[in-house]
């Protein structure tokens, strides 16, 4: 009998790894790939990995940050990172492709004790029971540390061909990935931006101030320019054309506040909350390259030009002014 089996595949070192053993034991793999909104996803693909043809792309939406990331069962780590939570939540997407394919098993590319928040032996248990697959996910890098599941119980998976890999240390998973010849060697982060300590701050000043839904468009906006919240209203800046190209296009989308320079060297701006503040053309002067006290600038919420003005300021603010409400 040939096991399928579902690979949590990441597209890092040891999810790779780890279907790549599967592979060689004669399961028939069936790589899953959930992108989240905070990824910066390695490539998923690779010329000497065969299994990676038919492999299952997912994306998660706006129910994974509201239910996840918003309100974890489980907490979080050093940022904003729910991993027991989110590990569950991508359990329980890879067990439906698994019913689908009418599969057998889950494969994933967990170590023990190698992630401090997630990979912990009382944490993969805790995963375990909550996504409701217990014994049916095999852990080839760390099996022979972990309870069998019910395939090498039962004699289909030999257990003697898996390993004992345990901690952060990656020379071993190199080594066995090189013996399947394989030298380019994958990233070993899933590169998650919920792990960053900048973007955490923001994400978290986010969801403090909600006032009312939001949606992924708000989340893409986290991600671009300079962030502040002065007096309690948000103003984003951007960082270089690129930046302030796509602020002008999101806010568009999302009928925000843009203020857009036009006679002066300055980032746009753009504020969800809508209401005009000096401090919004202080805040542009200082973060302009020719520090201008008095400068032209449109105005527009959504696609909508409110008007064009010019703008008159009494001093020459500087960044340091804004340091304090940077986030
Ligand atoms: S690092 Fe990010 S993607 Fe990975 S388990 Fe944690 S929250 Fe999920």
């Amino acid at each position: 009998m040939k096991l399928k089996g579902v690979l949590l595949y990441s597209g890092g070192l040891d999810s790779t790894l780890a279907g790549l053993i599967c592979e060689k034991l004669g399961i028939e793999i069936y790589p899953y790939h959930l992108k989240t909104p905070f990824c910066k996803c390695p490539k998923t693909s690779g010329n000497k990995i065969t299994f990676l043809k038919n492999i299952k792309l997912e994306v998660a939406g706006i129910d994974y940050i509201k239910e996840v990331v918003f309100s974890p069962k489980y907490g979080y780590g050093r940022g904003m990172n729910p991993c027991i939570d989110c590990r569950i939540y991508l359990f329980k997407k890879a067990k439906k492709y698994l019913a689908e394919i009418k599969g057998d098993l889950l494969i994933t590319g967990e170590v023990l004790s190698q992630r401090p928040k997630s990979q912990h032996f009382h944490q993969l248990m805790i995963i375990e029971k909550e996504a409701e697959v217990k014994g049916i996910v095999l852990r080839p890098l760390s099996a022979k540390l972990l309870p069998p599941t019910i395939f090498e119980e039962k004699g289909l998976i030999d257990r003697e061909k898996l390993y004992a890999i345990k901690g952060r240390e990656r020379k071993e998973q190199i080594r066995l990935l090189q013996e399947f010849g394989i030298f380019e060697i994958p990233p070993t982060s899933c590169g998650c931006l919920l792990v960053d300590e900048n973007f955490s701050k923001r994400l978290k000043d986010f969801k403090d101030n909600l006032k009312g839904d939001f949606d992924l468009i708000d989340i893409e906006i986290l991600k671009i320019g300079r962030h502040f919240r002065v007096d309690g209203k948000k103003y984003v800046i951007g960082r270089n054309k690129e930046e302030n190209e796509r602020l002008i296009k999101l806010g568009e989308i999302k009928n925000y506040l843009l203020i857009i320079p036009q006679n002066f060297n300055a980032p746009v701006l753009l504020s969800p909350d809508k209401e005009i503040e000096e401090k919004m053309f202080n805040l542009l002067s200082a973060y302009s390259k020719d520090k201008k006290k008095n400068f032209l600038v449109i105005i527009k919420k959504g696609k909508e030009i409110i008007k064009e003005e010019n703008i008159i300021i009494a001093s020459t603010p500087q960044k340091e002014d804004f340091q304090v409400y940077k986030i």
